[in-house]
């Protein structure tokens, strides 16, 4: 098989990185579509802001055009926020959500007709346990990864007849320098940390490796009869009940 081709909105830190680490490492050719262009060769870095479709039309065809064509999407970009619904107002709602979700929307909808003439297309959403776990001070973000969650369902169903597998992973709290900026702005980072990893049924975090591995089995061929999954790699923090 010639090597396969792929874009990850994201790509520059985190699981991003950690993905289109492993999918380069697997013969891949990756593009990272990151606001952030530093990343280690043989990746290649186009900048890149998810919220703008020019900035996203633009990106998905210089990456389809190296590359002759396009394989895999993983639309991984996100944001964060944390509060209630009296604490983020309207335009922290739209800010958001634009990254997270809409994001996702703009990326595909440039990808897909690249999607439509590959052998192996699949779209990978990262998503999060946030869209079905009731997470206190989080009504933004998870409503977010809620709306990942029915939009990954939806694009399944819409693109399964073209050939395209539409699928998400379901983190849970992972080791990235996202949840290290969480720590290091807490009064006792340690205590944080340790608070974090005493909420795992599994007592530790998930690392950005391990849940690329799970993105990057439901972007290849070895998956190729599953679309419109939602896959946990969480430490068993969705499913399992162990008593205290
Ligand atoms: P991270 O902050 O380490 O990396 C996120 C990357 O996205 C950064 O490189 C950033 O520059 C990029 N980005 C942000 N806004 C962008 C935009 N508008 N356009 C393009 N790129 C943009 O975060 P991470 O922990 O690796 O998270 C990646 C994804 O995983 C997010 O969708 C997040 O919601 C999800 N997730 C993370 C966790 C966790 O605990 N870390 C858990 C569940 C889900």
């Amino acid at each position: 098989m010639t090597a396969l081709r792929a874009i990850v909105t994201g790509g520059a830190s985190g699981i991003g990185l950690a993905t289109a680490t492993l999918l380069a490492e697997r013969g891949y050719r990756v593009a990272t579509l990151d606001l952030h262009t530093g990343v280690p060769a043989p990746l290649l870095g186009l900048r890149c802001d998810v919220s703008d479709d020019a900035s996203v039309r633009a990106a998905v065809a210089e990456a389809a055009s190296a590359f002759g064509g396009l394989d895999v999407v993983v639309n991984n970009a996100g944001i964060g926020a944390q509060g209630t619904v009296e604490e983020n107002d309207d335009a922290e709602w739209a800010r958001v959500f634009d990254v997270n979700v809409q994001g996702i929307v703009r990326v595909s909808r440039a990808a897909l007709p690249h999607l439509r003439e590959s052998a192996h297309a699949a779209i990978v959403n990262t998503c999060s346990i946030a869209a079905t776990a009731g997470l206190p001070r989080r009504a933004l973000y998870s409503a977010t990864k809620g709306a990942v969650l029915s939009l990954t369902l939806a694009m399944a169903a819409d693109h399964l007849r073209e050939g395209i597998r539409v699928n998400c992973v379901n983190p849970g709290t992972a080791d990235t320098p996202w949840v290290q900026r969480l720590l290091d702005a807490a009064d006792d980072p340690d205590a944080e940390r340790a608070a974090l990893e005493g909420r795992q049924p599994s007592g530790r975090l998930v690392t950005a490796d391990e849940i690329a591995h799970a993105i990057a089995y439901l972007a290849g061929p070895d998956a190729s009869a599953t679309t419109g999954v939602a896959l946990a790699v969480d430490g068993g923090m969705q499913g399992l009940r162990l008593p205290k």
